[in-house]
């Protein structure tokens, strides 16, 4: 046994330094156990060493690497760095992306929802747009209960349980035929709360002589004395504190001399004129014509005349003449110069800067003007074009008094709108040029009088004295 290996290591030996490289080796492994190592050169390899290059693919494979590596960077914003960072990045990129996907669609239903609120917003715009012009087209009165024609409608038992916007049909518009019907009278009837203009109170007394010369009821002359205030017709809502009221001296067809015309004047839209057959429907409070003027009127200086109103147009300078026939503006003219909207009002205050009336000569406008310094100009007017044809300047402060009316071409201004016992304080004559103070005794029966107007038709003073229509006879004379 000993001798076949020892022949078999011999040739391996022999063989082995026949080739010149290979070995034996024979030793202890780290267990103790003996261990034999039989080594042999390779016969291309020169080195079992990597090469320093790596190799046309390990090259790729960095290339590759390299060009991953950037993009991630230019994923990423550049923060990568160390081992795994291209890994976590991708990671988080992914996750970025799933929660942007996420508000994306989350967004798309808010925006949704937003587009169906605006549609239904639209669509109630549209339909409150619709409501306002109809509710503009039918403007705002009180409805007369559906009585049988025999029965008298009264006031007191015409009070609306609806309100508003139920006489539209009786209301003319420019165009319209006239219309006539038992109408209640609405402005009178319904409550509300409508804006005040703001009023100034200046109350001034006067002892109130007799009246002297002789009377002269069939021409012009001076007036001589007023008479005591009658009253017409008590409103009974706020909305009758103070207006306008006028019968046309000189009427026109189709309105007789006895219709009567009235104007609210409180609030800031004034465009409703009320039309009575006579005093007797003016008293019970059923207006026969309802008309809407298209232009806005400023306080209580508006008169008639000869089938048309003349009024001052609201904020304005303006005066406009309102044609009752074909119930449009025929003419518009501003008042040269003149204060208006608060800037030279009576001491009622209540903007009555423009005082228009009419007297047996034509139509007048009482106001002033800066040039004049708050004194009382008197312009007459052309009542077809509203020009001025002549003016005055007189010595007396506009806003020094309460009222002013023109009798025969003389002005007369009333002392107090308050004091129920004052006087006309003041006489101008156009016809002369000059002026005059004089006591002529007036009466303000129910101490607020916001109108008051000539009639030389009726000779007669109209006035609106707190809630009150009221008129008063007067007397001319010479003295
Ligand atoms: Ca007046």
């Amino acid at each position: 046994m000993w001798l076949l290996l020892s022949v078999c290591v011999f040739c391996l030996l022999g063989c082995s330094e026949g080739q010149d490289r290979a070995t034996l080796w024979r030793g202890n492994d780290h267990s103790g156990r003996c261990q034999y190592t039989f080594s042999v050169p390779s016969p291309s390899e020169t080195s079992c060493s990597p090469t320093v290059s790596g190799g046309p693919e390990m090259e790729g494979l960095k290339a590759r690497l390299s060009l991953l590596e950037v993009l991630v960077a230019r994923l990423t914003g550049g923060e990568i760095g160390g081992p795994g960072a291209g890994y976590q990045s991708q990671a988080g990129l992914q996750e970025a992306l799933t929660q942007a996907m996420g508000e994306r669609i989350l967004l798309q239903g808010e925006k949704e929802r937003l587009e169906r609120d605006v549609e239904g917003l639209q669509r109630r715009m549209e339909e409150m747009r619709r409501e306002t012009e109809r509710l503009q087209s039918r403007p705002c009165y009180p409805q007369p209960p559906l009585l049988p024609p025999s029965i008298p409608l009264q006031d007191s038992g015409l009070r609306p349980a609806g309100g508003a916007g139920v006489l539209s049909h009786l209301v003319s518009r420019p165009g319209r035929q006239w219309d006539t019907g038992s109408l209640r009278d609405p402005a009178w009837q319904y409550g509300g709360n409508p804006v005040l203009q703001e009023l100034k109170a200046e109350v001034t007394e006067i002892p109130a002589p007799s009246p002297e010369g002789p009377e002269d009821n069939t021409g012009c002359g001076e007036l001589i004395s007023i008479g005591e205030p009658v009253s017409h017709r008590k409103a009974d809502s706020i909305a009758g504190k103070y207006g306008v009221w006028m019968q046309d001296p000189e009427a026109v067809a189709p309105y007789g001399g006895k219709m009567v015309w009235r104007i609210d004047t409180v609030g800031s839209e004034v465009r409703q004129l009320f039309g009575y057959e006579d005093m007797d429907q003016l008293s019970k409070g059923f207006p026969s014509k309802v008309l809407l003027l298209p232009e806005p009127v400023e306080s209580t200086g508006a008169t008639l005349y000869r089938g048309s109103l003349y009024y001052q147009r609201r904020r304005s300078r303006t005066l406009l003449r309102y044609d009752l026939v074909s119930e449009s503006i025929a003419s518009r003219q501003d008042l040269p110069h003149a204060g208006f909207h608060g800037q030279f009002p009576y001491s009622w205050g209540g903007y009555t800067d423009v005082d228009l009336g009419v007297d047996e000569q034509g139509l007048w406008a009482v106001y002033s003007t800066n040039k004049a310094k708050g004194a009382i100009v008197v312009s007459q007017l052309d009542p077809h074009s509203l020009a001025v044809k002549r003016s005055w300047e007189t010595s007396i402060r506009k806003n020094s008094v309460a009222n002013a009316f023109v009798i025969c071409g003389r002005l007369y201004t009333v002392a107090s709108y308050t004091a129920p016992n004052t006087t006309i304080n003041f006489m101008f004559d156009t016809a002369t040029g000059q002026g005059k103070e004089v006591t002529l005794p007036f009466r303000n029966k129910y101490r607020y009088n916001s109108m008051v107007d000539y009639n030389h038709a009726q000779r007669k003073l109209f006035a609106w004295d707190n809630f009150h229509i009221v008129s008063y006879d007067v007397r001319l004379g010479h003295q």
